[in-house]
Parts: structure tokens; sequence; C-alpha cells
């Protein structure tokens, strides 16, 4: 293959594949891959990518030896119908290997009534609608597209291509934690997560919290013998917006300028007292904290227990009976690639020759697996695919078809790119 004109030659090798790629996509959308029901879509995800030759090596986590790593969380007791899927595809040699990666598990359907059966890929107006539509089976049926459309031209690249298919992603990323456990490694990577045709080089992370404010408990007639868990609790939370705000200030980060607060931290459930008549003895404060692409979770989580311990410094009763906090079986790690860094580089120069601009670069407002892939795997990886993450989770999700064929496109030249190609 001749280095001239590859991109044009590539870029209508994956035109030529959209028929396939649309009907991936809505096969995909067919299999409910909802948490702990993801096999059946990957099994058949693995089948494709063996079908063009790549090696696959398919497999069920084994939970006792993740819970060995500092990473891990789950709400869940075992993985069996939840496998992980890798897939190899050897370069020639001296090149850069690239990860193409993307998560099967999707969220239920929700209660509000769909226009179009969710599990079913409907088309209609140059859209495929269906749960996992564009978060992200769209994606995943982009990453396959790139690798076939190189192989029907013929094209041998220079550096190793893994394609990966991850579970538990909508949980805190325990497949991507898998991943890496397997060994895999890749030097940058890519996640066609709904970015909009977006460079998103930065992802956030989130911790979920809970907070156990003591008091005592006492008739309410005499409430002034006892010490109310609930006003105490207000302290606390009051506490806590001071926290938001100034972590507001102080990690306001330049790829987050869109967001008016880019990682909140909300009390969203609130729990106290028994009986109208009885002073409350215990009140539970539940939220979630954002955390900045550039903080690890354990900082997060360090900030959050020192300005609990400061407020309850300030209240006689409450530096007597600290508050407690726990943290859920769930969070997500923050990850951030320099924009200086190569494969940003590499991917912009693609994304803005396939879409003829240029092409923000921004941080992603939900978490994805490149937080982990890239503090855990040290995988430089970056999210960018189709439109849009505003309806990703919401009732008649679907992905464009155009903005999907797009990303595959950018996907198929950042292979050729940063692979490197053998010229014959
Ligand atoms: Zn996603």
């Amino acid at each position: 293959m001749k280095l001239k004109g590859i991109n044009e030659q590539v870029m209508r090798s994956v035109q030529g594949l959209q028929e396939e790629m649309i009907e991936v996509t809505r096969k995909l959308i067919s299999f409910p891959s909802t948490l702990g029901n993801e096999g059946g879509a990957q099994r058949y995800y693995a089948d494709l990518l063996r079908e063009i030759g790549m090696k696959i090596d398919i497999w069920e986590p084994d939970i006792d030896a993740l819970k060995k790593h500092p990473a891990f969380i789950t709400s869940r007791d075992h993985f069996s119908n939840s496998p992980v899927v890798a897939a190899e595809c050897p370069g020639v040699g001296e090149g850069r290997s690239l990860l193409l990666c993307g998560h099967m598990d999707v969220v239920p359907p929700g209660e509000k009534t769909w226009s179009v059966d969710p599990w079913q890929g409907t088309l209609k107006d140059g859209k495929i609608f269906g749960r996992g539509a564009c978060d992200m089976k769209g994606g995943l049926a982009a990453n396959y597209i790139a690798i076939k459309a190189l192989q029907k031209k013929n094209i041998q690249l220079q550096g190793d291509v893994l394609a990966a298919s991850t579970i538990d992603e909508e949980s805190g990323s325990t497949g991507a934690l898998a991943l890496l456990e397997r060994g895999y490694r890749a030097d940058a990577g890519v996640i066609p997560e709904p970015t909009g045709l977006e460079l998103n080089t930065a992802s956030t992370g989130s911790i979920w919290f809970r907070i156990r404010v003591f008091g005592e408990s006492a008739h309410a007639g005499m409430a002034y013998k006892g010490v109310n868990s609930i006003y105490k609790s207000i302290k606390i939370m009051e506490a806590l917006r001071e926290l938001e705000e100034s972590r507001r200030i102080r990690l306001m980060h330049p790829l987050y300028t869109q967001h008016p607060v880019p990682f909140c931290l909300n009390v969203n459930k609130i729990e106290g007292g028994e009986w109208p008549a009885t002073v409350p003895a215990e009140t539970v404060l539940e939220g979630r904290m954002g955390i900045s692409p550039e903080e690890t979770i354990e900082e997060g989580r360090q900030e959050l227990e020192e300005r609990i311990a400061l407020s309850a410094k300030g209240d006689p009763w409450m530096s007597d009976h600290p508050p407690v906090i726990q943290y859920r079986n769930c969070r997500w790690n923050s990850g951030l690639v320099e924009e200086t860094h190569p494969f940003t580089k590499t991917l912009q120069q693609q994304a803005d020759s396939v879409l003829d601009r240029h092409v923000r670069i921004s941080g992603m407002g939900p978490c994805s697996d490149s937080g982990t892939l890239i503090r855990y795997g040290g995988i430089p990886t970056i999210n960018f695919g189709p439109n849009s993450m505003e309806i990703a989770h919401q009732t008649d999700e679907y992905v464009d078809i155009e903005s999907l064929v797009k990303t595959a496109q950018v996907i198929a030249l950042t292979l050729i790119h940063w692979c490197g190609v053998k010229e014959n």
C-alpha cells in the first residue's frame, strides 16, 4: 500500500461499511446487557473480532483475585455471565500500539415509557434508537469497523492493535481493571464514549459517601436533655456546601470552563429520627462528590474527611462524638491526558481532518473507564465518540449515524498515524 492518498482510501473504506456498522450496533442493542447480563453481547462481539482474524481472549473476572487490587470495588459477588473481551492483532513491528476500548454494560431503560422498544435498535431519521445506542454500543461497533476498514485495504500496521469490551463501567470500571490485571497494556487508548465528536482528554471521578451524625435521644417534651442529631447534621451540611465552593474555585480546570460547577458535591439523601416525640440520636447524610481529573480518590476523600473533622471540632458535642464517614461500593477514577501528549496531537489531527474543522478539546462531565486505564495501566486514554452525552441514560437514547461514521473514520486514521503503516 502506498501511503499517498491513504487517508482518502481509508475514509471511503469506512463509508463502504456503514450498513454493517448500523447492523452491528442494532444487534448489540438487541442484547439487554445490563449489569450482570453482559454475556450474550460480549460473546457476539468476540465472534465479530474473531471473524476478522483477531486473537480472542474472553474471561469472567476472578473476584477474589481482583479484591487484592486497591482500586477494586463492586457491589457484586461474582462475574459469571459478565465476561471481558480482549482481541489482539499484532503489528509487523516498530510501531506504537493502540487500545480501542468500550464498555458493553448499559443502564436499565428507566421508568419513563419509550416511543420505541429500547432493545430493538429502531432506525429513524438517520439515527439508531435503543438503550446503549450512544453509551456505547455504537462506539463498540465503530471500533470494530475501523479495524475491518483497514483490513479491507490490506493495510498492515506496524504497531499492535488491542480491541477491548469491558463490563461494569456504569458501576465503577471493574472490567477495565480486570483488563489491566490480565496484563493488557498499550501505548495509547481511545474510548468512543458519546463526546459529541469532541476530544475529551480529561474525565472526572466520583465517590459516594455516607456521614453518620450522632446525637442523644430524649423525650421531645424535655428536648434540652438530649442532643438533636438532625440539628447537628445541618452544621455538617453547611461544611459540605463550603467545601464544594472552595473546591469549585481551587480545582477549576481549563477543560471544564463550560461547567458552572465541574466537580459537584451534593447531599442527596437524608435519614434521621424515628418518632415525632423523640429527639433523634442519629442522622445519616448520603451524597456524591466529584473528583477532578488531577486528583486521586484518596486525595478527595482526605479533603472531605478533614473538612468534616474541622467542622466537628468547632462544636463541643461533635468534638466528643465525631461524625463517622463511610464510603459506598461505588467510585470512579478521574483521568487526564496532557494536551501536549503525542497521542492527543495524533488524535486531534485525524479528527480535524475528518470533520474539516478545528475540533475542540474539553473535559468529560460523566466518568469513564479512561480514569482507571490512565491511573492503573499508564495508558493515556482519550474519549472521542459520536453524538451525544446528553441523551445517554435517557429515554429514547439514540446514536446519530453520520457521527458514528465520522467516529469510525477518525479511529481508523488514528490507527494508521499512531501505529504506523508498512509501505510496500
Ligand atoms: Zn459510557
